[in-house]
């Protein structure tokens, strides 16, 4: 390592000269109260922002060990001074200054969700940050000027002024990462108190608009009440005494009038999967870590997936227990997105009518009598939704506003009225009795296989041109892997592109090290999974990213299983 002077004289001696002297910089310096680690020189000011870290000693950052000696804690207090980095960032660092991206100070920046992130991390003996620097230059030539300006001035003061404990606020920055734990703690829960999701009276549901995921603030907003037939409480370490509304295992349906709240409270459910920071007004809303969006996906590909519990008698004779499509339609790609995500483990599907194929969740009677089942391959949704839950373990929450025939197998109906739920249970059974549906059950007596595939190495191939590797994150949804698109747009479960960005990482680590065209997908999934555990987002890369978050492994599988070139032995 060496002193902070010998920074400051290298860029005294490359100013004025082309960018590329400025890979003379990269190493480690000591700030006396931190090291500045500059990992990786961009080639040019146009080029994606250099990557440094700094790392500073706990007995200087001075973090008691009851912030981050425990999984919940440690990860909200990473999640918690990143927000606080990057809102110094935006107070001390003047900005672009300069060609391209000059003088940009920037670290990732985490939304509603608590995730693992690499940004920054906490242990026994440091608190790191990993942000990036858009080295300054004016044209292409190297601004020592603007350059000692960031690493002397900026910097310094975004570090002291947000990595320190006793520079935060200790009661935020408690709440922040008790309240992160008491939601792990409550969705670990769940499964003895028999459900799959809970949500908080007072939770507050509606989102600011499509694109904006903070909480509707705008005209009247109506909190989460649970109705008293459904509502449960629980004790928590840091919240005591907490009511709400348990949705329990098994097959609940959740109806209502158009534009009454239906899809909002499936949304919910269906980000429960995470933690959400304080003031988002999900905090409170958990589900079971296993849950699947399950969604009609026409044109996406599907390699060798077993759809006959839902599809068979394909015409020509095309086989559905293998079956494979490079254009799967409405219902074959909803019936494959089931069966992917039960064959990675998922213990509860989350199912919305405004997305889902019509064919693929009812059949009624009189289309029964006009096209007899010999000549209709589907086999509908509600004749299988009981058999995945009876003989599989597995739950579903549906949103249908459409068809009573699903109450003859819903164990609970919610009705949404007004924003508020209800139980409706009784009244919906009630009604079946009385209006009898005449519609006969097809499909069979048992679900029918889940399958294990085993994925060939070969036909991950993540080259590109004359790069070996060139694997690119282009947004939220969208992987451009080597010479294929993987669109995840369907994967509504991933929220982060930091996330996308370790699905992409994660791709690579399966394909190099962990498929060997005998295990199966689920197996290589959660031997990966083990790693993470084990050994932190960094397993991922060697190089000390600072914007990896961590993806479920159904998200990962579900790029896989995207992956256009992907052939399955
Ligand atoms: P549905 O699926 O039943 O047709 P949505 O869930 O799409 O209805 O909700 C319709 C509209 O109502 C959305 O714009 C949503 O933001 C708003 N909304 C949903 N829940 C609430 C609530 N609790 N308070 C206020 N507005 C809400
Ligand atoms: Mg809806």
């Amino acid at each position: 390592m060496q002193g902070k002077d010998r920074l400051r004289d290298i860029l005294r001696r490359i100013d004025g000269r082309g960018y590329k002297a400025y890979k003379d910089i990269e190493g480690s310096f000591d700030f006396g109260e931190y090291i500045l680690l500059i990992d990786h020189v961009q080639g040019d000011p146009f080029a994606a922002p250099s990557r440094l870290r700094v790392k500073v000693p706990q007995r200087i950052a001075g973090y008691p060990a009851d912030t981050y000696t425990e999984g919940s804690r440690r990860i909200a207090l990473g999640d918690y001074l990143t927000r606080v980095f990057w809102e110094k960032c935006g107070r001390y660092c003047r900005g672009i200054r300069g060609t391209g991206k000059s003088g940009l100070v920037d670290i990732d920046h985490p939304g509603q969700e608590i995730l693992e992130r690499t940004s920054v991390m906490v242990d026994d003996t440091w608190v790191e940050a990993r942000f990036f620097v858009g080295l300054p230059a004016a044209g292409r030539r190297v601004l020592s000027r603007e350059a000692n300006q960031i690493f002397f001035g900026e910097i310094p003061q975004v570090v002291k002024d947000s990595l320190l404990f006793s520079r935060n606020p200790r009661d935020e920055l408690y709440h922040h990462i008790r309240s992160a734990q008491d939601q792990d703690l409550l969705r670990k829960k769940l499964d003895e108190l028999g459900l799959v999701a809970f949500l908080a009276n007072g939770s507050i549901l509606p989102r600011a608009s499509g694109v904006d995921d903070r909480p509707l603030t705008k005209g009247k907003v109506v909190a989460f009440c649970s109705p008293l037939s459904l509502k449960i409480e629980v004790q928590l370490p840091y919240r005591r005494k907490v009511e709400g509304m348990g949705i329990p295992k098994g097959v609940t349906l959740i109806v209502g009038g158009g534009y009454h709240g239906k899809s909002t409270l499936l949304n919910a459910i269906q980000l429960g999967v995470y933690n959400h920071i304080p003031g988002d007004g999900r905090e409170l809303v958990v589900t079971d870590p296993r849950a699947a969006k399950i969604r009609a996906e026409d044109g996406r590909r599907v390699e060798k997936v077993n759809i006959s519990p839902f599809i068979n008698n394909l015409p020509f004779g095309k086989k559905t227990d293998r079956f494979s499509s490079d254009d799967a339609s409405g219902s074959t790609s909803q019936a494959a997105n089931i069966m992917e995500a039960l064959e990675l483990g998922a213990t509860l599907l989350l199912i919305d009518e405004d997305t889902s194929a019509t064919n693929f969740m009812i059949r009624d009677h009189r289309m029964q009598e006009l096209v007899v089942k010999a000549k209709e391959p589907i086999t509908p949704f509600i004749d299988k939704v009981g058999q995945l839950f009876s003989e599989r373990g597995v739950s579903t929450i549906l949103v249908l506003g459409g068809s009573g025939d699903y109450f003859d197998v819903a164990h609970k109906v919610v009705m949404m009225e007004n924003y508020l739920p209800r139980d409706a249970t009784q009244k919906a059974k009630e009604i079946a009795s009385k209006y009898r549906a005449e519609r006969k059950k097809e499909g069979g007596n048992t679900f029918g296989q889940v399958g294990q595939r085993v994925p060939l190495p070969d036909s991950i191939n993540p080259s590109r041109g004359r790069r070996e590797v060139k694997v690119d994150v282009k947004g939220l949804k969208h992987i451009l892997f080597g010479r294929s698109l993987i669109d995840l747009s369907s994967l509504e479960q991933l929220v982060d592109q930091s996330q996308t960005m370790a699905i992409a990482a994660s791709i690579l680590y399966c394909r190099n090290r962990l498929m060997d065209g005998k295990r199966s997908l689920g197996e290589i999934l959660r031997l990966m999974e083990r790693e993470i555990n084990e050994n932190g987002l960094d397993s991922l890369s060697p190089r000390h990213l600072g914007n990896y978050a961590r993806p479920r492994m159904l998200e990962v599988g579900g790029a896989i299983n995207r992956l256009r070139t992907l052939a399955i032995k």
